[in-house]
């Protein structure tokens, strides 16, 4: 096994407001000291309208809370198994360090290339069992009233962006978009509404029945990483909020690589970050984490090394990144659900897209999303 590459960041002193800007991520062997530069074209932030607190988020707040311990309670109660190697760069888990426990998980981190990943966790088996029936599912998937809001403020705003970096690289749209862990569908319904060829895999059943019902068109259900040859030669395949759930992430990138276009590709993959005001708040707020470092959910919480890395490895190289997050809002439903105040919501709120904003400007949100094109030799078997 190589070693992972060592990373260094070099970006602005000073950032504009609402400008896109050039950071240079520089990648160096360790064993034979050769460097490799990838400029990318950076975002930080996203807008933001989390005013739609309502006086009810405290009591929906503490219901969430009770739920997401008893699911990851049922969850790592059972037989666990223990990762034997860095899930990104294949290092001994022997060297890696416990940095957090939330409810029954311990979070390590990985000695060479950063990475945390719950260490101890149920077999692949009994991790199928559960999300297929349908236990991890968001509730933000299925509930009607959000449809339209979340097609404006999350599925589009990504859709531009992918296709900016797409356009920027080829001169052109994509001509076949391939969404893997597609949710309810949102993702695909903005690009199909944007006239591009667009399709989504997903395999739980309520969300192909969702978006059946909601959207008018089918997802596949299919397991992309056994399956990829059906979407050989699609130009975009995207990874949103995916990688993170899956015991092996490293495996759907490298399908990933094959299926891709070698004439114009791009792999899109966003996760959540370890580096982040959110997991500063959720680290002393352990016992009511319901989103970010909740291990029923998120087996693993990339650094942008991680992240990096597990491009690169497999041949992916990073063309553009977005800097975005919910940490503010993390901080204040955490602080009102701690001093059981609904007022604090009500007060802080207003200053939620102020300070993400600065968050975001300082590389501290709580997730990324990196646009990567395959440079390498043809890897297809
Ligand atoms: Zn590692």
């Amino acid at each position: 096994m190589n070693p992972s590459p060592k990373w260094v960041r070099s970006a602005p002193l000073s950032q504009t407001d609402g400008t896109d800007s050039e950071e240079i991520w520089t990648s160096t062997d360790p064993a034979s000291g050769d460097s490799c530069v990838h400029p990318l074209r950076v975002r930080l932030g996203k807008p933001l309208n989390v005013l739609e607190l309502k006086s009810d988020v405290l009591a929906q707040y503490g219901a969430a809370v009770e739920k997401h311990r008893r699911r990851c309670e049922e969850l790592f109660s059972g037989e666990l198994e223990r990762v034997i190697s860095c899930p990104i760069c294949g290092e001994s888990t022997e060297k890696s360090e416990r940095r957090l426990s939330v409810y029954r998980a311990d979070y390590h981190e990985c000695a060479a290339c950063r990475h945390h990943f719950v260490i101890r966790r149920p077999s692949r088996d009994a991790l199928d069992a559960f999300y297929s029936r349908g236990e991890a599912l968001s509730p933000v998937y299925v509930d009607d009233k959000s449809l339209t809001r979340r097609l404006d403020e999350v599925s589009r705003p990504k859709a531009e962006w992918m296709l900016d970096a797409f356009r920027r690289r080829h001169g052109r749209l994509p001509r076949r978009v391939v969404d893997v862990g597609a949710g309810g569908g949102h993702f695909v319904q903005v690009c199909r509404e944007k006239g591009i060829e667009a399709e989504g895999v997903e395999l739980s059943g309520r969300n192909l029945e969702f978006c059946r019902d909601r959207f008018g068109f089918d997802l596949i259900q299919a397991d992309f990483v056994k399956e990829w040859t059906r979407w050989a030669g699609a130009e975009i395949i995207t990874f949103w909020g995916v990688l993170e759930h899956t015991p092996d992430p490293m495996s759907f990138l490298a399908a990933a690589g094959r299926a891709l276009s070698r004439d114009a590709g791009v792999v899109v993959a966003a996760v959540p970050r370890w580096e982040c005001m959110g997991t500063a708040v959720q680290s002393i707020f352990t016992d009511s984490i319901v989103r970010h470092l909740d291990p029923s959910g998120h087996l693993h919480v990339f650094s942008d090394d991680s992240l990096a890395t597990a491009l690169v490895m497999n041949r992916l190289t990073p063309i553009a990144a977005w800097y975005y997050g919910m940490d503010a809002y993390e901080l204040v439903s955490q602080l009102a659900h701690r001093f059981r105040n609904g007022d604090a919501i009500q007060a802080l709120g207003r200053q939620i897209g102020e300070w993400q904003s600065r968050m975001d400007r300082a590389h501290f949100s709580d997730e990324i999303a990196v646009a990567a094109i395959f440079t390498g030799d043809d890897v297809r078997p």
